[in-house]
């Protein structure tokens, strides 16, 4: 096994520290040796960086953003992992982004980038190769549209077309347990509240790019395998969907198989489906579909939605990402029965920088609230919340963000903490402490979002799993080793940082191939067990985040509400929770 790879740059960590505006790079060829990159590589720099006991929004809170072996040299190895203690649950923290800004760290020279201090005023990180200035932001801290802080910076930092601009709104700068980074103009660091610590560091933005060179060592080898890569990716079905549709290609199907969370998940069949459909979506609002850079896909959906704002006829006519969680966080999960309406809440949440599953999920909880009035007129400062009503959540969404009082700074820090606050847990749904994503299949869906580390379906797709036993009942046993299977061979592609859409072209076959090429050997038996172990150690992360399996439990509206599967039985979870951990670590515990 040859384990020293040949592109420039693949091992160089740059640490940045705030607080004493300084920064230093380190080859650290002996993580990448073992680890790869992403997610491997991330969780490493996090064991090293992170000291026991510090709060997610202590200056001393690292943040690590890294890129794989693979990312500007193979198509759809376009992420960047980020790495941090999450705000909102208090544990560990990944969030994936697209856009260009992994090829951006790559022309720079950088694998990974480490975050740790304070700034003594607000700044933004402006980085071009070993050019690395720490500017002041003042001027950008308060502005309430992403758009245009994105808009400023491009007006003023060099490398047009090649740079990558990522920046908070005013959500991370108010600590939004669950604000966002927005990464260029349509991706997202989206969960877990990676805005919120970067808003603690007083951190506004990271402009970064470079005009370094990729030497591949191994041309032929390369072409070739690049071709096979690229020919499976454009001229097969495996990643069709995501081009076609997009995501909210699953809004129907799901509808009809029951597995759509509708109205705070008391529902899961949205009668009015057909007009939030990917289908209406595509047919009347569309107006373009881009890519991160170096995709061939283009899956990011773009909606146009033109806007009166006053009279003679004056309208303002807006560019609006959308795609399946977003028009369920939005959409079904609040009861909106128009595109216009799903689009204009996506927009607003998108200029303050939050995440929109957890917000949406809040919303429909304070709408629970609010309509068996449980709370009061004085802490929803007159905003009466009803499903459908777009004006209203409008208006807490601003609120949430300004969090005038305590109950939308409740609300502000999750539906975990608004709910032990104000009451209605048996309806705060979230698992493992982060509010779930749009899907109530079953078993493998509640099991997978509980054991997965980040609490996420793109942990190891627990829904898919509840589509297969729709089709052909599954055993436990089964479930359980479809979790594991996934949650390893995941753990191996966000190595990679390889966008998951993508997994059905990135076979072990074609990933050996591919770090061939680049002078890195390894084999099958060799990359299944790096996904494990990267499992492993994000565990032992979040056990000194304070996380324990055997602590979770759930909100009794999963158990009340009819799933793909049917009704769930909290028993049976019990006992696949148990089965699973008895498999991970040999015993009945984490
Ligand atoms: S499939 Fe979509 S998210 Fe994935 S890399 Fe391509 S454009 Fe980005």
């Amino acid at each position: 096994m040859s384990n020293k790879p040949s592109v420039a740059g693949l091992a160089n960590v740059l640490y940045i520290d705030l607080t004493n505006e300084t920064s230093k790079v380190v080859e650290r060829q002996d993580l990448h040796d073992k680890y790869l990159g992403g997610t491997g590589v991330a969780t490493m720099l996090m064991h090293e960086e992170f000291k026991e006991g510090t709060d997610a929004l202590d200056p001393e809170s690292p943040i690590v953003l890294s890129i794989g072996p693979l990312s500007g040299i193979f198509p759809c190895c376009t992420k960047v992992v980020a790495m941090f203690r999450s705000p909102l649950t208090g544990e560990f923290g990944e969030s994936h982004a697209g856009g260009r800004l992994a090829m951006a760290m790559r022309f720079a020279g950088y694998s990974s980038i480490v975050i740790t201090g304070r700034a003594k005023r607000p700044v933004y990180l402006s980085i071009y190769n070993n050019d690395i200035r720490f500017k002041d932001a003042s001027s950008i801290w308060g502005l309430s549209s992403t758009t245009n802080i994105g808009k400023i910076l491009r007006n003023v930092e060099p490398s047009a077309g090649k740079r990558s601009i990522i920046r908070i709104g005013t959500a991370g700068e108010n600590r939004i347990r669950y604000a966002n980074v927005n990464v260029d103009t349509y991706r997202h660091f989206g969960r877990l509240g990676l805005g919120a610590v970067f808003g603690a560091k007083n951190l506004k933005a990271i402009v970064i790019s470079g005009d370094g060179e990729i030497e591949v060592p191994s041309k032929s080898a390369y072409s070739k395998i690049y071709k096979e890569i690229f020919t499976n990716i454009v001229e097969t079905d495996l990643m069709e969907k995501y081009h076609n549709l997009g995501t909210t290609e699953n809004i129907l199907p799901l509808n009809e198989l029951s597995g759509l969370p509708t109205r705070n998940l008391q529902q899961t069949f949205f009668e009015y489906a057909e007009t939030i459909s990917g289908e209406n979506f595509a047919d009347n609002y569309l107006v373009r579909k881009i890519s991160c850079a170096h995709c061939p896909i283009g899956c990011i959906h773009i909606a146009m939605l033109k806007t009166s704002f006053g009279p003679s006829h004056e309208y303002e006519v807006k560019h609006i990402s959308y795609d399946y969680e977003l028009v369920y966080a939005l959409g079904t999960n609040l009861g909106i029965l128009t595109p216009e309406g799903v689009l204009e809440l996506i927009d607003r949440c998108e200029q303050y920088g939050v995440d929109i599953i957890s917000i949406g999920v809040v919303l429909a909880w304070a709408t629970e609230m609010s309509m068996q009035k449980r709370s009061t007129t004085e802490e929803t400062k007159g905003v009466l919340l009803k499903w459908g009503d777009v004006k209203n959540y409008l208006r807490a969404i601003d609120l949430i963000v300004e969090s005038p009082n305590e109950f939308y700074s409740a609300l502000a820090k999750g539906v975990v903490f608004a709910s032990k606050k104000y009451g209605g847990e048996d309806f705060a749904i979230h698992a493992g402490g982060l509010e779930i994503p749009g899907y109530h299949t079953g078993v493998g869906n509640l099991v997978g979002l509980t054991v997965g580390v980040r609490h996420s379906h793109l942990d190891n797709g627990g829904y898919s799993i509840d589509q297969k036993a729709f089709k052909n009942n599954l055993s436990d046993e089964e479930i359980v080793d479809m979790l594991i299977f996934e949650d390893d061979i995941r753990g191996v592609l966000t190595s990679l940082a390889i966008c998951l859409f993508a997994r059905g072209i990135y076979t072990y076959d074609a990933i050996i191939e591919a770090l061939a090429t680049i002078g890195i050997e390894r084999s099958e038996e060799e990359l299944i067990e790096l996904g494990r172990d990267i499992f492993m150690k994000k565990y032992e992360l979040k056990r000194k985040f304070g996380f324990d399996l055997d602590d979770v439990t759930f909100p009794s509206r999963f158990f009340e509400t009819a799933s793909t599967n049917g009704m769930i039985d909290e028993a049976r979870v019990q006992n696949v929770l148990s089965m699973y951990k008895k498999r991970r670590w040999g015993a009945d515990r984490t």
